[in-house]
């Protein structure tokens, strides 16, 4: 029978267990970046809210329902407890800890699974996985008579270091060879790059609070109060120590900087605290701070390890989870006191040698389940997300869900991407915060490139029209005529088009200077211009090609047409009427070719030998 000691120390167990989530939540977010926090703060809360469903459901009945063979419990699925205060307390103590197993993995993958199919691995992992090889090495937790195959052979996991943390772990690495490395993780020439974390002070928020939380979760493992709480809690806490100690120093002597590197402190201290998890109630102190330097090691060298195979663990949730459970497996028939070995009736070897068996049991079940499951799921539904949305980051993508900062840096990127100010927004101030400050600054930079930005358009606009155009008459100048026409022949020739220009000349131009004044001379230049450009049309160009001669290109016309337009033209000229003496006519005289394959020297020059027949000939008329 429970007594009401026992009752609270579980029920508080369970409830300090629950911060693991908070715990990882932090971890998590804090060691990926900004651009993913938010969905990776989503998956840890939904990953705990499925499990519970899920081992509601069915994972608590197949885990401490009655036996089958030591195989499979077979009962107490969706499990009541109207009857029985107890199961309830225990109920709820399993299902933080399996909360725990189902959150593992998202960390691994982190940064580019897709939210859904997360979801479906939570939900197998804790009906299914976690569950079947709790039964195997816990089955008789609940019911006493109810012992699994691996327990019966005496396979000892205090607290989990295999049941709950490599079970997690090898779902983890089997996501993380599923999925695959984050984009820019690898090099294609080999290179490891580094993805740093966004917020490495909000990682070791989480790691106290793991910590904490771990206290209940080794000391809880007991679900008696009783003394020995003391003695675990104790373990605990200096295997963690160690732990971090060992990679703190580690990686400050062997890592590529030579500096004590803040990821590896806080999964030395995860390390440690995994390590000690399944011997915590078995050994000694020095035991304790043996297993902790060991986990440290294991971490340490085992993050190289999935580097050297091109793994990508975002957070490194495979060394501390899966390999350091393993040691803290194999560690407790190590370092197991005597007085155990005993009770049990084992020798020390034989403990090591069941230990092994254990470690090797959960990574053949849950990395070759969740491999299985996960490939096939993969082939239905690609567990990953698109590139486009790995790159946007999945805050957005996979939950619409932005913040100031993020869309600080996206704006920041965009624009240097683009070169482009005048299309871009102003991003929303969230005032009285830091980011809000530098929001502020950004905005009002902007903006000022923005002007900036608009008088330098204005100004080239301005610089092309007067490059391109005769400051008196506003019509093309000669050098951009020119051109035009070196284009159009080339064009006519390629695409075999026909093309037609005229060139022509004012009569007596020097008498209206003579009688009227230079400025009278210059309006008649003007009003011309615009006479002519009024007849063109749209694929048509007219152009001043010297004082008062002008060009004008018919693209796509032949001859005939040609000497329609510009007799159009010449008539028109003819009937201006003119202010400063309004019985006085101006007309012109031209000439018209046709390109037959010429170069531009010589349709000009067989234009121009036209004008001057036509000159010769009376004025006032085209030549063709
Ligand atoms: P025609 O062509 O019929 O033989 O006689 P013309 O009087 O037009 O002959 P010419 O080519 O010798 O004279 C052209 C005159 O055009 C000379 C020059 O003073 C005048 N002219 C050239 N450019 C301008 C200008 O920009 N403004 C004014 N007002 N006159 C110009
Ligand atoms: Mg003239
Ligand atoms: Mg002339």
């Amino acid at each position: 029978m429970k007594n009401m000691a026992d009752y609270l120390w579980v029920i508080i167990s369970a409830m300090l267990v629950f911060l693991m989530q908070p715990g990882f939540m932090a971890l998590e977010t804090g060691l990926t970046r900004a651009k993913n926090s938010i969905n990776v703060a989503i998956k840890n809360m939904s990953d705990f809210i499925v499990s519970v469903a899920a081992f509601w459901f069915v994972g608590f009945g197949l885990m401490f329902g009655e036996s089958f063979h030591g195989v499979v419990g077979f009962s107490d699925f969706f499990v009541n407890f109207e009857q029985d205060s107890w199961k309830a307390a225990f109920f709820v103590f399993q299902a933080v800890f399996v909360g725990t197993a189902a959150t593992i993995d998202s960390g691994a993958v982190a940064e580019r699974a897709k939210f859904s199919t997360y979801l479906i691995m939570s939900f197998l992992t804790s009906a299914f996985i976690y569950p079947i090889f709790g039964h195997w090495a816990w089955g008789s937790a609940f019911y006493p008579d109810n012992i699994g195959w691996l327990q019966k052979l005496g396979f000892l996991d205090f607290a989990g270091s295999t049941v709950v943390h490599s079970i997690g772990g090898w779902v983890g690495l089997a996501g993380v060879i599923i999925i695959g490395p984050r984009v820019g993780r690898f090099s294609e020439d080999g290179k490891v790059n580094k993805i740093s974390g966004h917020n490495l002070v909000f990682a070791y928020f989480g790691v106290c609070i793991l910590f904490f939380a771990w206290f209940a979760f080794n000391a809880g493992s007991t679900l008696t109060a009783s003394e020995n709480i003391a003695n675990i809690l104790a373990n605990t806490i200096i295997s963690a120590s160690f732990g971090g100690l060992t990679t703190l120093f580690v990686s400050w002597s062997f890592s590529k900087n030579r500096l004590p590197e803040p990821e590896m402190i806080i999964n030395g201290i995860l390390g440690g605290l995994v390590g000690i998890t399944a011997g915590c109630n078995y050994v000694g102190e020095v035991s304790s701070m043996f297993i902790g330097i060991v986990s440290g090691l294991v971490v340490f060298f085992g993050n190289n390890l999935l580097e050297k195979l091109k793994l990508d663990d975002a957070v490194g949730a495979i060394p501390v989870h899966a390999f350091a459970g393993i040691w803290g497996t194999i560690a407790t028939g190590i370092f197991i006191k005597k007085s155990f070995l005993a009770e049990f009736g084992f020798t020390r070897i034989h403990q090591i040698l069941i230990q092994l068996l254990g470690s090797f049991t959960a990574f053949v079940w849950a990395f070759g389940i969740s491999f299985i499951l996960m490939l096939i799921i993969n082939k239905i539904s690609p567990m990953r997300v698109s590139r486009a949305y790995e790159e946007i980051g999945l805050n957005i993508a996979e939950h619409g869900a932005s913040s100031s900062i993020l869309e600080l840096s996206n704006s920041v990127r965009k624009i240097i991407e683009s070169r482009n100010f005048k299309d871009t927004e102003r991003i929303e101030v969230e005032y009285g915060t830091e980011t809000g400050e530098l929001t502020n600054y950004f905005n009002t930079m902007i903006e000022d490139l923005k002007i900036k930005e608009e008088a330098a358009e204005e100004a080239l606009k301005s610089l092309h029209h007067m490059a391109v155009t005769d400051g008196l008459t506003q019509i093309f100048n000669r050098k951009s005529i020119s051109e035009t026409l070196t284009k159009e022949i080339a064009r006519s020739i390629r695409y075999e088009k026909k093309l037609s220009i005229l060139m022509f000349d004012i009569d007596f131009f020097k008498k209206v200077n003579d009688e009227y004044g230079h400025l009278a001379g210059d309006k008649t230049l003007v009003e011309i211009s615009k006479a002519v450009t009024k007849i063109l049309r749209e694929a048509d160009s007219v152009g001043r090609y010297g004082g008062e001669e002008f060009l004008a290109i018919f693209p796509e016309t032949e001859l005939a047409n040609a000497y329609i337009i510009s007799n159009r033209i010449r008539e028109t000229v003819e009937n201006l009427v003119w202010d400063f003496d309004v019985n006085y006519r101006i007309t012109i005289s031209g000439g018209v070719v046709e390109n037959f394959g010429e170069d531009y020297t010589r349709m000009i020059q067989k234009a121009d030998n036209l004008l001057y027949y036509a000159k010769e000939n009376g004025r006032n008329m085209i030549m063709k």
